[in-house]
């Protein structure tokens, strides 16, 4: 169900625009507007949900498997030499947009980002 209130709502129903990368029946993956590296994707289901744990268990596998087909996608593309997956859940861990979303982001050797190393 959408919240109408909610951007990535918007997004998947193209009411606002984005750099959509892959799309599936039930997720949609696009350009973070402000990347922390070039390449930086997030990953949302279709269907509005606050945090991973209102993810039903059937489609939060669905979901790891989109995301694999994106990070080995950006391997094979040459947009990383690696990536990292992140996933903010409520406000104090950094969630600023309330629909769940993962954070693919494409790392290179030396790039020089820090982490959890
Ligand atoms: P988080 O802090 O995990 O909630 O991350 C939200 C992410 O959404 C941030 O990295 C923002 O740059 C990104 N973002 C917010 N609005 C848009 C938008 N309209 N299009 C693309 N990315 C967005
Ligand atoms: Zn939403």
């Amino acid at each position: 169900m959408e919240d109408e209130n909610c951007i990535f709502c918007k997004i998947v129903k193209g009411k606002i625009k984005s750099q959509k990368v892959m799309e599936t029946d039930n997720f949609f993956a696009f350009l973070d507007a402000n990347p922390r590296a070039e390449g930086h994707i997030l990953v949302v289901p279709k269907r509005h949900f606050v945090t991973l744990l209102d993810i039903p268990d059937k489609l939060g596998e669905e979901m790891l498997n989109f995301i694999k087909k994106i990070a080995s996608d950006l391997l094979d593309k040459k947009k990383g030499d690696g990536f990292n997956i992140i996933m903010n859940n409520l406000e104090c861990a950094g969630q600023a947009v309330k629909h769940a979303h993962i954070h693919v982001v494409p790392r290179k050797e030396g790039d020089g980002m820090h982490l959890f190393v």
